[in-house]
């Protein structure tokens, strides 16, 4: 029987949910680097450097997106001068399907990101011709306004960050300094906006999912994967908690939340999505998985959970939780879908707790 000593237990020993992006000073390198490369050739075939050319040759030279490459070539072999519509039809092919599958703030993020990298490259590249600096300059303003991020360290940031610039623009002798400047705190702002897009999304207390990430994903999976989809869901919610709470503590309490959460989060595993909805209550989302599946996984996860063996200053602490599991119905409402995981679990603590129930 697995044990484990809840003393043991810390948020930041949990697995994070999240896959860490590339490191931030690789990341300016490379844009930096690729900004030596894109500008010329936009310049050599007359294509237009707006932030959607920017981004789509960066990623054709960067061999990002096999597809995308293949469908820049072609165009390029007819002599297209990528026009704002042939990119904004490519920007929508290629990307806007993942832009809408990330969180909100994950997009505001990017498209700082994007804005600042656009801001970056013209700022090494298009000093010589500042009328042309100045509109692109103002477009990427409006962009980085645009996001109405309300957080005031952010918006200190943007603000030097547009300083920075206008400085550099009226005095360019200074230009390198002031360019190292203005990168760094790109930098910061790029990391700033990741970590506000983590505490967004993520549950401190047991690194995963919230409840608000959870309801956004659902929308988007019925939206884009259309509403006669294979989809279930398991709703758990642990067993007399407050009990548990009341014998032991609301830092004990705290304690078993995070082991039920690891244990749920291993068994959801990279495919499905494992979420804390409320104060004890845990889902896992499994898209492609049908409802005797689904059950198998619940219960799977109740009797680990059972024959965890979780003591305290050397008591055992009977941990235990019941389930709900449901598939979804062509066509049905995502609260409808809920509810029904909602009803199966009532099922199954009424049936005496420690059990699973489908509907
Ligand atoms: P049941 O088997 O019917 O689910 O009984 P229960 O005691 O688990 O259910 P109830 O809803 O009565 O109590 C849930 C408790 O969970 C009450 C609340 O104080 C506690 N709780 C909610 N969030 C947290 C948290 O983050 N930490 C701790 N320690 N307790 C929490
Ligand atoms: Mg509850
Ligand atoms: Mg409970």
């Amino acid at each position: 029987m697995p044990q484990v000593l809840i003393e043991d237990l810390n948020p930041k020993n949990l697995d994070k949910p999240f896959k860490e992006r590339a490191n931030i000073d690789e990341l300016v390198d490379v844009t930096y680097e690729m900004a030596k490369k894109v500008l010329p050739f936009l310049a050599s075939r007359k294509i237009p450097l707006t932030p959607d050319n920017y981004r789509i040759f960066y990623d054709y030279f960067l061999l990002l997106k096999p597809d995308l490459s293949k469908r820049v070539d072609e165009l390029l072999g007819a002599n297209c001068r990528f026009s704002p519509e042939v990119s904004e039809a490519i920007f929508r092919e290629y990307y806007q399907k993942e832009e809408s599958e990330a969180a909100n703030l994950e997009k505001v993020s990017e498209r700082i990101t994007r804005a600042s990298e656009t801001l970056n490259a013209n700022l090494g590249a298009t000093l010589d011709n500042t009328s042309h600096f100045r509109k692109i300059l103002a477009d990427t303003v409006s962009q980085i306004n645009l996001t109405k991020v309300d957080d005031s360290s952010l918006k200190n940031m943007v603000d030097n960050l547009l300083e920075e610039t206008v400085t550099a623009l009226t005095n360019q002798s200074d230009l390198a300094s002031h360019l190292e400047k203005t990168r760094q705190l790109v930098a910061s702002l790029t990391n700033e906006l990741k970590d506000q897009a983590r505490l967004a999304n993520i549950d401190e207390l047991t690194q995963l999912y919230n409840r608000r990430f959870f309801g956004n994903r659902l929308s988007h999976i019925l939206l884009t994967g259309g509403r006669d989809q294979i989809l279930s869901v398991l709703m758990f919610d642990i067993d007399r908690f407050k009990v548990i709470n009341d014998t032991w503590g609301h830092n004990i309490g705290d304690k078993v939340l995070m082991l039920c959460a690891r244990i749920i989060k291993r068994n959801a595993g990279e495919n499905f999505m494992a979420v804390r909805y409320g104060g004890e209550e845990f889902l896992i989302l499994c898209p492609g998985v049908d409802v005797k599946a689904a059950l198998a996984l619940a219960e799977s996860v109740r009797s680990q959970i059972e024959t965890t063996q979780v003591t305290i200053r050397g008591a055992l602490i009977p941990v235990t939780l019941s389930g709900g599991v449901t598939q979804y119905k062509m066509g049905e409402t995502q609260e409808d879908f809920i509810s029904r995981a909602d009803k199966a679990l009532y099922q199954a603590k009424a049936g005496g707790r420690n059990q699973v129930r489908e509907i």
